[in-house]
């Protein structure tokens, strides 16, 4: 969209240990320079690593996530991490409502909801993910799915400061299969005018990400999307290479 920031973005899921700090450091050094002043790139590694990641950082415009955020402060939550931890390790966003979560965990908008109020609350920006699934799009139920995701899974207070939608077809996560660029620009589009409806100017420049089997050979093909304004990138994140070749499609 124009006037709007791209933002590539990284969700290393369940992978990544002291060794990988190595892609970080590659991802760090590649987006230095020209094309960072105009496109954002976020890594969002294990919890475990965010700290030193940050670090790694210091001298980079590559900024640094986590993948999901309790939705309270602190307190009696054992395993759990909250929004102001992440931001005491200096991580400046946080995924919500990844289908993952949702389908591993039983996680519905309205938790999505209230962990997008605890991450706003901590000073972060909530990437906050929907999607339908297979048989959510057979049906010709997507755009449905997508209305009440964005309408539940959303605060009133969310701003295009503080709040990142993306657009993760389930059934494209991690499959090899993406929508076609005509599927991605209908969704896309009306989860503008749904932003729009409810949020007015904000709503016209929150970023909508795409996510779902984003790699180096589609990359220009998907960025290139009306109303597409970057990317959250799986697997093909946990490369610096790959990673770099999808941020350097802009
Ligand atoms: C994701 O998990 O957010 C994702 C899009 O995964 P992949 O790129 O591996 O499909």
């Amino acid at each position: 969209t124009p006037d709007i920031r791209p933002l590539v973005a990284g969700n290393w899921k369940m992978n990544g240990t002291r060794a990988s700090l190595d892609q970080i450091k590659a991802i760090a050094e590649g987006v230095k320079g020209g094309l960072s002043a105009r496109v954002d790139a976020l890594i969002c590694p294990p919890a475990t690593l965010l700290y030193v990641a940050t670090a790694l950082c210091d001298d980079s415009p590559l900024l640094i996530g986590a993948q999901d955020c309790h939705q309270k402060p602190s307190g009696a939550h054992t395993g759990e991490v909250s929004a102001e931890m992440i931001a005491d390790c200096f991580g400046t966003h946080v995924i919500v409502g990844h289908s993952e979560r949702r389908s591993d965990h039983g996680e519905g908008d309205a938790l999505v909801c209230a962990k997008t109020e605890a991450a706003h609350g901590a000073g972060l920006v909530a990437i906050v993910c929907i999607g339908e699934t297979e048989g959510e799009r057979k049906e010709g139920r997507t755009l449905d799915i997508l209305k009440r995701q964005l309408a539940g899974s959303l605060p009133d207070q969310a701003t295009a400061e503080n709040t990142v939608i993306a657009y993760e077809p389930v059934w494209a996560i991690g499959t090899g299969l993406t929508p076609t660029a005509s599927d991605v620009e209908e969704a896309h589009a009306f989860m503008r005018r749904e932003l729009v409806a409810r949020f007015g100017a904000e709503g016209s420049k929150m970023r909508i990400l795409y996510g779902g089997s984003v790699k180096p050979s589609n990359a220009r093909e998907l960025m290139g999307v009306t109303n597409v304004d970057g990317a959250l990138i799986g697997g093909a994140s946990l490369k610096a290479d790959d990673f770099l070749a999808i941020y350097r499609a802009y």
